[in-house]
């Protein structure tokens, strides 16, 4: 009997989900001959009471969902404040001009940045170039100091072949030499100066040998540091659709110069805005681009190529490296500014002012051929290129000037190609602005296109007789 109960208890306890193992019999003597059985089995309410394997992995299964859930709630919230925060104040547009507005701002940053770098990049060489014009300063006084007091040096040895008075020995000599020769126009020319600041209604003029050089009009002054040097022109055989009053500007500071602005005259270059806006397919090295016959004929930077950009087109018409050909500072005009080669043209055509290593830095006048940009023919002068500020070339004859800083300077020299001679000159010249970067002839105008701490100016000429 007490076992079918013991038994019943068991089935009992397994129903509740407990073990029988748990369970447990004890039989003893209750000392009056009888038989004493006791069981005991767990209360399922005590805590003592083991839980089944099942319920605590479920239990477990379930604190690990709710702390997932609790993660993934956090990182909702996370996405939702971002979505929020990205659409905006009024919430319309959704993320898609979140987005937009946060890819607009950083490329404003990106585009200040740049603008920053450019405008360091152009102090940077500014600063080069006073240190440049501080040591050639210093070269001069040197020279002053030990010398004979104001007098030209002079050395017979390394006179010119052609037989000019001038000693190319000294880098600064030109510079030393024109402060002690200067002499006033008025003393030079008795007759007034001819006044033809627009004169592309007359017939081309004669050609014949530069006399006098008027003084300095402005015409125009750049408005920030990318134009304290530069290249500006009108070309003197012009091209459908372009006419004889374009004028054309390069702002030249900096290192990516492919900004090409061209104006309807020169009246509207001083006003101000241009309109047209060329952008070059390669960038310009300094300022000895020119215009002519409906082309842009430049240096391509940091090497020795020309380029024909043809305007109408708004493409490259031609690329010939100049052979031999100096650049990027190895023989530049005293003022630096990477001016290894100078284009320029003339009545007779296209030429370019430059030096080689085979000259040991005097300067090489070519002719080119406009079309393919071909050597035609070579000069060499006995003018180190460093040693003079700019050039330029009237009726087939180059022309330098003494100093690009100091204000009453002069055309101290002349090479005709025709003769294959040079000499010495003392035309006076004005540097107004007190740092002139680019001298071109514009033969069509008669004229002298110079740019001149950001003053794009012209000077009448005057020719004399053959
Ligand atoms: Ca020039």
């Amino acid at each position: 009997m007490l076992w079918k109960l013991f038994l019943a208890v068991c089935v009992s306890s397994v129903l509740r989900g407990t073990l029988c193992s748990t369970a447990s019999l004890r039989r003893a003597n209750d000392g009056g001959g009888r038989c004493l059985y006791t069981f005991t089995v767990p209360s399922p309410v005590e805590h003592s009471c083991p839980e089944p394997a099942a319920e605590q992995e479920l239990r477990r299964q379930g604190a690990l969902q709710r702390t997932e859930m609790e993660a993934l709630q956090t990182r909702l919230g996370l996405m939702e404040a971002l979505v929020s925060r990205l659409a905006g104040p009024g919430g319309a547009g959704g993320q898609g001009r979140g987005l937009e507005a946060a890819y607009s701002a950083t490329m404003r940053e990106k585009t200040e940045l740049q603008r920053e770098r450019d405008r360091l990049e152009a102090e940077r060489q500014e600063l080069q170039s006073r240190v440049d014009r501080l040591g050639q300063e210093n070269s001069r006084l040197r020279l002053g100091q030990c010398g004979p007091s104001a007098t030209p040096l002079r050395n017979s040895d390394k006179r010119p072949p052609d037989g000019s008075s001038l000693d190319y020995s000294s880098p600064g000599f030109q510079e030393f030499k024109s402060e002690v020769t200067e002499v006033r126009a008025s003393s030079l020319l008795p007759s007034p100066a001819p006044t033809h600041s627009d004169n592309t209604d007359t017939d081309p003029p004669s050609c014949g040998e530069l006399v006098w050089v008027g003084e300095p009009e402005s015409h125009r002054k750049a408005d920030s540091i990318s134009g304290k040097y530069g290249v500006w022109m009108q070309d003197p055989e012009p091209v459908h659709p372009y006419g004889p009053e374009m004028t054309w500007r390069l702002d030249a500071v900096g290192s990516t110069v492919r900004q090409l602005f061209g104006y309807e005259d020169r009246k509207q270059l001083s006003r101000g805005f241009p309109s047209k806006v060329l952008l070059l397919p390669e960038s310009v090295e300094s300022t000895g681009a020119v215009v002519y016959r409906g082309s842009l004929y430049y240096q391509r930077r940091k090497s020795r190529t020309l380029l024909r950009y043809d305007l109408r087109t708004e493409s490259v018409a031609a690329r010939r490296e100049l052979p031999h050909a100096g650049f990027h500072g190895q023989y530049p005009y005293s003022w630096g500014g990477y001016t290894d080669i100078d284009l320029a043209v003339d009545e007779t055509g296209l030429w370019a002012i430059y030096s080689t290593s085979k000259a040991k830095g005097a300067i090489v006048l070519s002719r080119l051929d406009p079309d393919s940009l071909e050597v035609l023919h070579s000069w060499e002068t006995s003018v180190r290129k460093q040693s003079v500020a700019n050039a330029f070339v009237i009726c087939g004859t180059l022309y330098t000037v003494a100093s690009y800083t100091t204000p009453n300077t002069t055309v101290n020299y002349s090479y005709s190609t025709e003769s294959g001679h040079g000499r010495a000159l003392s035309i006076p010249f004005l540097n107004r602005y007190r740092y002139n970067s680019m001298i071109d002839y514009n033969p069509a105008r008669r004229q002298l296109f110079s740019w001149d701490n950001y003053h794009m100016v012209t000077y009448d000429v005057r020719l004399g007789t053959v």
